[in-house]
């Protein structure tokens, strides 16, 4: 298979950014699209070259696939790296690449039809052998069914949209009597957001820790994953904190989830970076909830412990190459992100856009900034409110968390609001240092977590 030489990155603010490093280091050329919003956005300049492909909402422009496929065809571009949203996880984009002779850097559509529904992503992993969360398997049609398998498996029970993501579409049914009303609302938000009204039912498990694997797998069938990733600290079912290892997992777990994650992405075809998300509850019992065929936002935390480059491998992959291992590369010491946003956790976490009038980044050994932003940046109120993902490395845990929060006590922005004192807080809260925290864990120590940012 020929080499790559150029890569229009199909995304933009930091993701975009990360991916065109990768891309120089190998001596790839880069394109960027940008909205009529990111005319001056970090992504644009980054690149070797920019098509501008529509106006602000990502409906408009970053999502239309045509615009996109234009850009690439008209630049001369021979792949597209869709980075993490967007298209990333469209099929119907992934055979227009193919159609029209440029690489996408991602999983066969195949594998992600396999994967995309979360309903049929349940009954492709019952079938493979994995245990899924329980619940049922298809979505249900009316209310009168649901209720009753509700019944059957006792509240509480989580509402999902089958095509759901991103935190969105779920809700969680504590009493019977609320069961109409939440069924209802779960599915007019579900064609709200997704396009679809599709409700399926989970158990609602408490108090569980997300643990997600991740997988590699190249053309030629051999799959590996490179461990797990801790994703607990969530807000609104949203990741905040990611570290690995994972406290709480024993080599035993580890390579039991390992194995599990790897039969996961064989039984559906996979190739390249994809994460196999796991529930795990008080038990110890882990049930898969979802599979992510594309990169995902924490990655960089499995590259500091593998010392691997993950987009490199990508397209590495891409171009036909074999995977270097034949299984889990050992886990070196401790990695640690945590997610700056623009918003206001303080004010149920409202984003926060504007101008960005003073910038300072943490330096130091063993740390990475990934962001989107620079001084002097407006940052826009049409797009995820993400600014940058902060990154350590340490031999122990214990010296990642010090790292992380040296480094946060560095970090500086001036104009809009971030969270950068709430994750301070987080850091330094008795559970997270203990590190036993599970995904009820930030909405629960909520008002600590405020205060420690006074
Ligand atoms: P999305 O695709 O929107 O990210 P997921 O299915 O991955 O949704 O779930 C996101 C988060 O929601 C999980 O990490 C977990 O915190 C919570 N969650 C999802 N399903 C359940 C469940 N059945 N029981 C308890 N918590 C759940």
């Amino acid at each position: 298979m020929p080499k790559i030489r150029k890569i229009l990155v199909a995304n933009r603010g930091e993701i975009a950014v990360r991916v065109m490093r990768t891309c120089k280091e190998l001596g790839i050329s880069t394109v960027a699209v940008y909205s009529e919003a990111d005319r001056s956005a970090l992504h644009v300049r980054t690149a070797d070259q920019a098509v501008l492909v529509g106006p602000p909402p990502s409906r408009e422009s970053y999502l239309v696939q045509e615009r996109i496929l234009e850009a690439a065809k008209q630049t001369g571009a021979d792949a597209i790296h869709p980075g993490y949203g967007f298209l990333s996880e469209n099929a119907s984009f992934v055979r227009a690449c193919e159609k029209a002779g440029i690489t996408f850097i991602g999983p066969p559509a195949s594998a992600m039809d396999a994967m995309g529904e979360k309903t049929r992503a349940r009954q492709n992993m019952i079938k493979a052998g994995v245990p899924v969360v329980p619940g049922t398997a298809e979505p249900i049609a009316t209310v009168e069914e649901a209720r009753a398998y509700a019944e059957k498996i006792g509240v509480p029970v989580m509402l999902k949209a089958a095509g759901g993501g991103g935190g969105k579409g779920m809700r969680k049914v504590e009493r019977m009597e609320d069961f109409e009303s939440s069924w209802r609302a779960a599915k007019s938000e579900a064609m709200n957001a997704f396009g679809n009204d599709a409700v399926y039912i989970e158990k609602y498990l408490e108090k569980p820790h997300h643990v997600e694997i991740q997988v590699f797998a190249d053309q030629y069938g051999n799959t590996i994953h490179l461990n797990e990733r801790e994703c607990s600290a969530q807000r609104r079912h949203q990741k905040v904190v990611e570290e690995t290892p994972s406290p709480i997992l024993s080599p035993e777990l580890r390579a039991k989830m390992g194995e599990v994650a790897v039969k996961a992405a064989k039984a559906v075809g996979y190739v390249g970076a994809g994460t196999v998300e796991f529930l795990v509850d008080v038990h110890r019992n882990f049930y898969f909830l979802e599979m992510n065929t594309r990169l995902q936002v924490e990655h960089p935390v499995t590259e500091w412990v593998t010392g691997l480059d993950l987009v490199a491998w990508q397209i590495k992959v891409a171009e036909g190459e074999k995977l270097p291992y034949t299984e889990a590369p050992r886990p070196n010491g401790h990695s640690i992100e945590v997610r700056i946003y623009a918003e206001d956790p303080a004010r149920n976490f409202m984003p926060s856009p504007g101008r960005i009038n003073y910038l300072r980044v943490p330096g130091g050994p063993y740390l990475r900034d990934d962001s989107g932003v620079f001084p002097g940046y407006t940052v826009p109120n049409v797009y995820d409110p993400m600014i940058s993902k902060l990154s350590v490395w340490a031999p122990t845990r214990r010296e990642a968390i010090e790292r992380a929060k040296r480094a946060l006590g560095e970090y500086v922005v001036k104009g809009i609001t971030t969270n950068v004192r709430y994750l301070k807080g987080i850091l330094s809260h008795p559970e997270f240092v203990e590190g036993d925290y599970d995904t009820s864990f930030l909405t629960r120590e909520h008002e600590t977590l405020l205060g420690k940012n006074e």
